[in-house]
């Protein structure tokens, strides 16, 4: 029988290992040997399995919840979470961007309860979810997941993949796709992947009738305005009025490259529009236009 306590989490592969380790008071469902306590709201769903998700930020301006989930088929030489596991847009991490990195970032240590990721959202007035962090499509509960927020709060859920993998979609309202290059040989350098699959998932998804946009990172001297125009070439191929957003590279990792000028991302901006019809550059010197609050 496994048993919770208010204040203590039990190991689903142990079950009479009772740990001390703390849970969200919302989850835990009260002990004895009945589920007589969980609340009945949880009971239709596996509450009790691990997700991959390490951290929860919220804007209550946009009513916007991003959930942070960990563990990649990619190691992108630049990847942001080699600086900062949690969001860049928190309050007390936007001095983040500009700075060198001294360290690589500690993985997260503690990862959530389907369960305690419910607590967490019946607290919140919430409207749109993004997957994001490192891969959500990698995470088994990505389908039940997705299914509970579109059931249970009625969000719109929008998945940020590199799309190596496509995990079950059907709860999914659109798809933001990093495309970290279109050269399959500087794919490969800075992912260490091919981008092979990446392409045939891109078309799959947008004859499927999935709403696609796509993020690059522009890299001064490797990831430059040749390729951004390749990638702008490749999305036209598809769809000329797909979103392409392009993204200042910010110093992570043990990288020579130094940051884009926001000159070099108006440029970029500009090629990239010779062949689609919506594209914007963050130019990296933006001011946030509402508060980004942890909530995990
Ligand atoms: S795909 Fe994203 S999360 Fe994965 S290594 Fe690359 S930048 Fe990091």
């Amino acid at each position: 029988m496994i048993k919770f306590h208010n204040t203590v989490r039990c190991d689903l592969k142990s079950p009479d290992l009772v740990t001390d380790e703390l849970v969200v008071d919302t989850v835990a469902p009260i002990l004895d040997d009945k589920f007589v306590s969980l609340p009945k709201s949880l009971q239709p769903y596996p509450w009790y399995m691990m997700t991959n998700i390490y951290h929860i930020s919220y804007a209550a301006r946009t009513k916007e919840v991003s959930l942070f989930f960990w563990g990649c088929n990619f190691r992108c030489q630049g990847c942001l979470c080699k600086k900062e596991s949690r969001n860049f847009l928190l309050k007390e991490n936007m001095h983040l961007f500009s700075q060198e990195p001294d360290a690589i970032a500690r993985p997260p240590d503690r990862f959530l309860y389907l369960g305690e990721v419910i607590g967490v959202l019946d607290k919140l007035d919430v409207r749109l979810v993004l997957l994001e962090g490192q891969e959500a499509s990698l995470d088994p509960m990505y389908p039940t997941l997705t299914e509970i927020l579109h059931e249970r709060y009625g969000t719109r859920n929008i998945l940020c993949s590199n799309i190596y993998k496509k995990p079950p979609l059907k709860d999914t309202d659109a798809v933001t796709v990093g495309l970290k290059a279109f050269t399959d040989s500087l794919h490969r350098h800075y992912t260490g992947k091919s981008n092979r699959e990446v392409q045939e998932h891109f078309v799959e998804l947008y004859r499927s009738g999935m709403q696609l946009s796509v993020t690059s990172l522009f890299v001064p001297g490797y990831i430059d305005t040749d390729e951004t125009e390749r990638i702008a070439r490749f999305i036209a191929s598809v769809d000329e009025d797909i979103p392409y957003v392009i993204l200042p590279y910010f110093k992570a990792g043990n990288n020579p490259w130094r940051r884009p000028t926001p000159e070099e991302m108006e440029d970029a901006e500009s090629v990239a529009r010779r062949h689609l019809n919506k594209v914007h550059a963050f130019k990296g010197d933006e001011e946030m236009e509402y508060e980004v609050a942890r909530v995990i």
